[in-house]
């Protein structure tokens, strides 16, 4: 199935459906080392994306000038982009509405190559890395986008097809969430724990990694 506008509707929609299916684990991690709201959080921002898209015409059945009537792959992430950011809140809000933000402005093709992949998902990386300041290592989100972008582009550096980008970027920040299990976090509420946020995985590690899936899904692979 080609990475096209169709797909993004899809991935944002099985992303909502991984995140109400995850929301009480991701408030479980979030309550050993947070605050214990980022299921509900993200679940409210992804609930939300769910009626806008439901509250769009079906493609191609818009009037002429319409945007809806020939939506490119970035106007569905900007959709998602704007929508996270006034409806979920939190640290993770304004993090993810920057990614999707990021990775519309880097998306121009209206079908992703493998290449084109790569660049949403650094598009969406640098989002968070310019919102959030965090580096690898610190106990974020971060922590699943970097070996995301870095299986992505070694995947796609060794002819890969789009599908397999996705597959390598969605395993990646698998590894790389549970990667944060023994790390101290030094950035979020999480830095304000110290030494007792070592030993437990990462809520926006783990959330991203649960949407990186729902890419994969979205791609029918
Ligand atoms: P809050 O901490 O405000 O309650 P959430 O619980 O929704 O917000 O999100 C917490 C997640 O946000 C953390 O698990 C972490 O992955 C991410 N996060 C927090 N601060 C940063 C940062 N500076 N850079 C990247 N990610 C961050
Ligand atoms: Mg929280
Ligand atoms: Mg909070």
């Amino acid at each position: 199935m080609a990475l096209d506008v169709a797909w993004a509707r899809r991935w944002a929609r099985e992303s909502a459906a991984a995140i109400a299916a995850a929301k009480d684990e991701l408030m479980e991690l979030d309550r050993q080392i947070g605050d214990a709201d980022h299921g509900e959080n993200l679940n409210r921002g992804f609930q939300a994306v769910v009626a806008k898209l439901d509250a769009q015409p079906p493609p191609g059945t818009a009037a002429d000038g319409d945007p809806a009537a020939s939506p490119l792959i970035a106007d569905v992430l900007k959709l998602v982009a704007t929508t996270l950011m006034s409806s979920v809140g939190g640290a993770s809000g304004p993090l993810y509405g920057t990614a999707y933000l990021r990775a519309a402005k880097v998306t121009g093709l209206s079908v992703l190559d493998a290449h084109g992949v790569v660049a949403l998902l650094e598009g969406a990386l640098e989002g968070i890395t310019s919102r959030g300041k965090a580096v690898p290592g610190e106990k974020t989100m971060v922590d699943a986008w970097t070996p995301a972008v870095e299986a992505a582009i070694a995947t796609a550096d060794a002819g890969g097809t789009p599908e397999d980008v996705l597959e390598a970027a969605a395993t990646a920040s698998a590894a790389g969430a549970v990667a944060t299990v023994p790390l101290l976090a030094t950035k979020g509420r999480a830095s304000y724990l110290g030494e007792r946020s070592i030993g437990h995985e990462d809520p926006g590690a783990a959330s991203s990694a649960i949407i990186l899936r729902a890419a994969v899904r979205a791609a029918g692979a």
